[in-house]
């Protein structure tokens, strides 16, 4: 029996190309490490600033993690395999060709499971967090370090235009098209194929470049336009869910079509878009982080 032949191999490659297949990573590892650097820089320097909640980041992370939340933004994609249910969380569809996203209609997995989708695991998770720093003393069975990486990966996610896309075509990730002269699938194109290309090109392949230049884009103005939810909402994921599936309707489907070569065209007009979409996750990370650990003080003060 040859090596090839061994049913374990075989089963670890059937896993592999599913997984592949399924795509349900979301931003590549480059661009979930941007979006949780501008989240943390976010946190630290700018006209959020939070003391309460980068203290709680910090108290949750795993020692290995060395205070640094971006190093583990993208652990929750490690994860499918051990916590089988949680790969349905990474993104939600819509019927097809519905450019619109809606909750009650949208959020649920293959199976037709309610709430299996990601804009509830961003509900789900801000809560589990809130439970515990807005009752302080309670007891919980919750896991809040696992809660904090799930939330800061999943509020990522949401804003990839790809990961609210059409059920039919699993988010792209059935368009075959080329990237250039590669094959690539559409899907995988939004998570890592423009940012590559953008290192490469235009930021001496160096993340922290690039992450430098996304954030310095960010003005003033944006910071709350994009931090604060309606209605003293803790956290809004249904409202970047309707935008990223906007954005796949004008952005990532056109022309891009099965089969089509994409691109200067393509690479440079959406490319703003990608920067965009991740400058918004990391400020809408930060926002909600703070929203959340600011709890504990508020609540406190309020019962005096
Ligand atoms: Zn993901």
């Amino acid at each position: 029996m040859g090596m090839s032949s061994s049913p374990l191999l075989r089963i670890w490659k059937a896993l592999l190309l599913l997984q592949f297949v399924t795509g349900a990573l979301g931003w590549g590892k480059e661009g979930h490490y941007a979006v949780c650097k501008i989240a943390e820089s976010s946190l630290q320097f700018q006209a959020y600033l939070n003391e309460d909640a980068t203290a709680a980041v910090k108290e949750l992370l795993p020692e290995y993690a060395d205070g640094d939340l971006a190093s583990l933004c993208s652990w929750a994609d490690t994860m499918n395999f051990r916590y089988h249910w949680s790969s349905a969380l990474h993104y939600v569809d819509t019927p097809d060709f519905f450019c619109n996203y809606d909750f009650a209609r949208d959020c649920h997995d293959s199976s037709g499971h309610r709430y299996a989708c990601v804009t509830a695991a961003i509900y789900n998770y801000t809560d589990q967090l809130k439970s515990e720093y807005h009752n302080p003393g309670a007891v919980t069975n919750y896991n809040l370090t696992e809660a904090l990486l799930f939330l800061s990966h999943f509020v990522g996610d949401v804003h990839q235009p790809l990961h609210v896309g059409f059920l039919g075509d699993l988010g792209g990730n059935t368009i075959i098209v080329h990237w250039y002269t590669r094959k690539a699938n559409l899907h995988h194109v939004w998570d890592t194929s423009i940012i590559e290309s953008a290192m490469k090109d235009f930021y001496n392949s160096d993340l922290t470049t690039m992450i430098n230049s996304i954030q310095s884009n960010i003005t003033d103005n944006e910071l709350p336009l994009w931090g604060d939810c309606e209605g003293n909402q803790t956290v809004c994921p249904n409202v970047f869910a309707s935008e990223s599936i906007s954005l796949a309707c004008k952005y990532a489907y056109r022309n891009a079509t099965p089969g089509s070569t994409l691109t200067d065209d393509y690479f440079l007009s959406r490319l703003p878009i990608v920067e965009e979409r991740v400058a918004q996750a990391g400020v809408c990370l930060a926002a909600t982080l703070n929203r959340v650990f600011a709890s504990k003080v508020q609540i406190a003060e309020s019962r005096r």
